[in-house]
């Protein structure tokens, strides 16, 4: 019998961004799928039935009862407690499985899964490459050879080697593995949202981003056909769809192609997508086939109801944050754009960025509350500047986006965790949350209104 991998998410304590989860790694098991054809399963912690497990135990007993060979685990910042006492009770108890990781922390600090008994980490190129590198190569030439897309460990050491190459894929092809974990999550929990993704790859170089180590600098898309093969089959249980890509718009031709498709043969589906403030301010030149503000009317018409843009701040140094300098003026022209084709427009704010005060915080809520946006907080987190040899795995794994303990805080600006907790769930009411006195929002509204003025002036 043919020996079978086992694709595991680790269960998370708090999920961030559960929509791109299932989407995720259910187009990496729809990839591995295809190249080993019976020999993929996969369970996945934050949900339930078939596909899900909820105790440790039953991940023990599916190996021994699937003869699995190989396991595989995403491991990030919510879960790699999970993941840490997943891959230690696997070895002792089956310490012929040889086990990889990938996901944010095998890509990012390496270091900190030397002690553990762990065989592979992705590093460089799409995962889906370097899991498929790992099950097709490693018995033939790991441990001794450097291979394309993932760190060996050298078992005499306890050092990665390096990987001798990045890998990736060029085309995006539809399976229904993601629909599979999303239903399965949704039954549950009734939150009627799928997520395709749509693009890969991006040819910005923000600092903070891992997804140049991911997958690449060079964008590709999945073709529009493939969207509409996949959107056929939601059958209409998902009203609303989101199209994951970096930044949408980057590409004028796709997204009018998208969009005519949409509005002949899925103009049922309310969708919405991301993209940068510089790729809906354009206007029409070289390459650009007309004024962004033009595409978003067409975007509207095709039943974009919401567009993410990430705003970060309105004020202070955003210099660390953005690549380009991003002026406030961009932020507003971009808000007025999509608000102008009918479209809601997000807001992804970052609180406690270097440098930033508490002014600047509530000039940025200040500002968005007024223009009636959704606003999205985060705790800026500077996971690319962490050193790996002053950080356990445990203070990572609570180091994440929502939560930070008072021994890794930073003495930026007076917002307390529990205060954060509370803008997330009702950023509108940030008045009351942050105490803001009458000078602080008289000071808000006079430079956001300097600042609106001098566009309008424009
Ligand atoms: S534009 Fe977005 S996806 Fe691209 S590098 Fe910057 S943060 Fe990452």
């Amino acid at each position: 019998m043919r020996e079978k991998y086992l694709m595991i998410w680790p269960k998370s304590k708090e999920v961030t961004h559960i929509n791109y989860h299932f989407s995720q790694f259910g187009e990496y098991i729809a990839y591995l799928e295809k190249r080993f054809p019976n020999q993929i399963l996969y369970r996945d912690g934050d949900i339930h039935g078939e596909f899900g497990y909820q105790e440790r135990r039953e991940i023990l007993d599916l190996i021994k009862e699937e003869n699995i060979g190989k396991v595989v685990l995403q491991i990030t910042y919510e879960n790699a407690g999970e993941a840490k006492d997943l891959i230690e009770e696997i070895k002792s108890n089956y310490p012929s499985i040889a086990i990889m990781g990938y996901g944010t922390i095998p890509r990012l600090y390496p270091e900190l899964l030397k002690e553990l008994p762990i065989d592979v980490l992705a590093s460089l190129g799409h995962d889906q490459r370097c899991i498929e590198t790992f099950l097709s190569k490693y018995e033939i030439l790991g441990q001794s050879e450097k291979l394309p897309g993932i760190k060996v460990k050298n078992k005499d050491t306890n050092e990665f080697m390096d990987a001798s190459n990045g890998l990736y894929i060029e085309n995006y092809e539809w399976t229904s593995t993601p629909l599979k974990l999303s239903r399965a999550y949704y039954e549950e929990n009734n939150h009627a949202r799928y997520v395709l993704n749509v693009s890969t790859g991006c040819p910005f170089q923000c600092e903070h981003c891992l997804l140049q180590l991911t997958e690449g600098r060079r964008e590709r898309r999945r073709t529009i056909d493939s969207i509409d093969e996949s959107l056929s089959t939601l059958h209409h249980e998902f009203p609303y769809v989101e199209f994951f890509a970096a930044n949408l718009t980057l590409d004028q031709q796709y997204v009018l192609d998208l969009c005519e498709m949409m509005k002949k043969k899925h103009s049922d589906i309310h969708w919405g997508c991301a993209t940068r403030i510089d790729e809906v301010t354009r206007k029409k030149s070289g390459n650009l086939i007309m004024d962004d503000s033009e595409l978003l009317k067409v975007m509207s018409d095709a039943g974009c109801t919401l567009i993410g843009l990430g705003v970060e701040g309105v004020t202070g140094n955003l210099n660390s944050i953005h690549t380009k300098d991003f002026v406030f003026e961009k932020t507003d022209q971009a808000i007025r754009n999509i608000q102008d084709a009918n479209i809601t427009a997000k807001a992804m704010i970052m609180v406690r960025i270097p440098n930033q005060t508490r002014q600047d915080i509530i000039n940025t809520f200040y500002y968005l509350t007024k223009m009636n946006t959704f606003i999205r907080p985060t705790l800026y987190t500077p996971y690319h500047k962490i050193d790996q040899n002053n950080i356990s795995l445990y203070d990572l794994y609570r180091y994440n986006r929502k939560k930070r303990p008072d021994d890794l805080e930073s003495p930026v600006i007076g917002i307390s965790n529990n205060q954060f907790d509370e803008l997330l769930k009702c950023p509108s009411h940030y008045t009351e949350i942050l105490n803001c006195t009458e000078e602080e929002l008289a000071l808000a509204e006079n430079i956001t209104n300097t600042k609106c003025q001098k566009v309008l002036v424009k």
